[in-house]
C-alpha cells in the first residue's frame, strides 16, 4: 500500500472493506488461534515526563509502588499455572531497576515457568540489552509512539527520536523479537503522520505490533485533549494488519477502555492477541498511564476466565503454544542463537 492509499483508508467513509480483508489477511497469516499474554506491571516509577501519560515523573499525585521480586515471582506463577506462555514484564523508566535486577527476576521466572518473557521498560544501553537478553529474556516492546519527529519532540521532553529507533535497531541485532507500535489521536496528528506510522511498521517489520487511542489523563498537560477514536484505531490496527501481514499484533487494554466491545472488535479486524493484566490488584490502580482502565477491579483468575470467554464467543480458539515470532521462521525460538551468534537478524537478513 502506498502512503496515498492509507491516507485514503483512514478518511474514506466505509471502512468495513478494510476491516474484512484485513480479517482474511490475519486469518491466512496466523490462523484462528488467539495469543494470551500476561502483563505485569512491576513498577510505576519512572524518570521521564511524556506529556500523555499518567505515570510520569511530573505526576506528583500518583501512589508509586515496585512490587518485591516474591511479589513478582508469585504474579509469575499464578500466570503460568493458568496457563500463561508468555509473560509481559513492563515498568516506567526507573533506573532503580538496575540490570543486574531485571536479569535476576528473568533468570528466576525462567527456572520457575516455562513462559516467554518479553520486557517492556524503556530506553536502555545495547550493554544492558545484551545482558537482559543473555539473561533469558525473549522480547522487547518499546512503541516509537508517532513517527512524527516534531511531535516525538514535543510530547517526549528530554527524548529523542533518533535514539529511541537506535534501541530498536540494537534490540533486533542482539536478536530479540521485536516490539513497537504507536498511539492514535494525539493532538497535532493528521491521516499524513498516521500513514507513516503504519509504513515505519512496514519497513521495520516489527514481530508485534500495539495500537492503542491516546486516552488523555486528567493530572497531565494533555488533560484537554479530545484523545484517539474508536473507529480511528480500528482502521489503524487493520492496515498494520495488512501491511505486515503476520505480525502479532494486540487488541490492546486502551481499546477496551474506550469502548465495551473494543477489544473484540480489533480482533475481528487484524488483531491476534490479548494481554490480560497479571498485575496483583493492590497495585493495578496505580499504574495508570490513562483513566478508566478496565479490569482495575478483577482478580487477575477472573480476567483469565472472562477472556478465554471472549476468545471463544467470537469463534476462535486460545493458543496454547508461547506464541513466538511468526517472521523468519519463528525467530524468537533460537533463544541459544544470541550467545552462539548463530541464526541473528543480520545474518538472516543477509541469507
Ligand atoms: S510513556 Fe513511558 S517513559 Fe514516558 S512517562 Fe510514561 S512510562 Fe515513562
Amino acid at each position: 500500500m502506498t502512503r496515498d492509499e492509507i491516507v485514503s483508508w483512514l478518511i474514506c467513509d466505509d471502512p468495513s472493506p478494510l476491516y474484512q480483508r484485513a480479517d482474511a489477511v490475519r486469518k491466512e497469516f496466523c490462523g484462528d488461534a488467539i495469543h494470551k499474554r500476561a502483563i505485569i506491571e512491576f513498577s510505576n516509577c519512572c524518570e521521564r515526563d511524556c506529556h500523555y501519560c499518567g505515570i510520569r515523573r511530573g505526576n506528583f499525585g500518583l501512589t508509586r509502588y515496585r512490587m518485591e521480586d516474591s511479589q513478582i515471582f508469585a504474579a509469575a506463577q499464578a500466570a503460568a499455572a493458568l496457563g500463561y506462555r508468555t509473560l509481559v514484564l513492563q515498568s516506567g523508566e526507573d533506573r532503580y531497576d538496575a540490570t543486574d535486577r531485571i536479569c535476576f527476576l528473568i533468570r528466576n521466572i525462567k527456572k520457575m515457568t516455562n513462559c516467554a518473557i518479553t520486557l517492556c521498560v524503556g530506553e536502555r544501553t545495547g550493554e544492558e540489552y545484551r545482558a537482559m537478553r543473555e539473561a533469558g529474556a525473549d522480547r522487547y516492546l518499546l512503541k516509537f509512539e508517532t513517527s512524527d519527529r516534531d511531535l516525538f519532540r514535543a510530547l517526549r521532553p528530554g527524548s529523542s527520536y533518533d535514539e529511541r529507533i537506535n534501541c530498536l535497531r540494537r534490540l533486533r541485532e542482539l536478536d530479540y523479537q521485536v516490539g513497537s507500535g504507536c498511539m492514535v489521536g494525539l493532538p497535532g496528528q493528521t491521516p499524513e503522520t498516521l500513514a507513516d506510522d503504519i509504513l515505519l511498521m512496514k519497513e521495520f517489520d516489527f514481530d508485534m505490533i500495539g495500537i492503542g487511542p491516546f486516552i488523555p489523563h486528567p493530572d497531565t498537560p494533555l488533560q484537554n485533549s479530545s484523545g484517539g477514536s474508536l473507529e480511528m484505531t480500528l482502521r489503524m490496527i487493520a492496515l498494520a494488519r495488512i501491511v505486515t501481514r503476520n505480525a502479532h499484533l494486540p487488541a490492546t487494554t486502551a481499546i477496551g477502555s474506550i469502548h465495551p466491545q473494543g477489544r473484540q472488535m480489533a480482533l475481528r479486524c487484524g488483531a491476534n492477541v490479548i494481554m490480560p493484566n497479571f498485575t496483583p490488584q493492590e497495585f493495578r490502580a496505580h499504574y495508570q498511564i490513562y483513566p478508566n482502565k478496565i479490569c482495575i477491579n478483577d482478580r487477575p483468575a477472573d480476567c483469565a476466565v472472562c477472556v478465554d470467554g471472549m476468545i471463544r464467543s467470537l469463534g476462535r480458539t486460545v493458543a496454547t503454544d508461547p506464541g513466538h515470532s511468526l517472521k523468519r521462521g519463528g525467530r524468537g525460538i533460537a533463544q541459544t542463537a544470541c550467545k552462539s551468534g548463530e541464526g541473528s537478524y543480520n545474518k538472516r537478513k543477509a541469507g
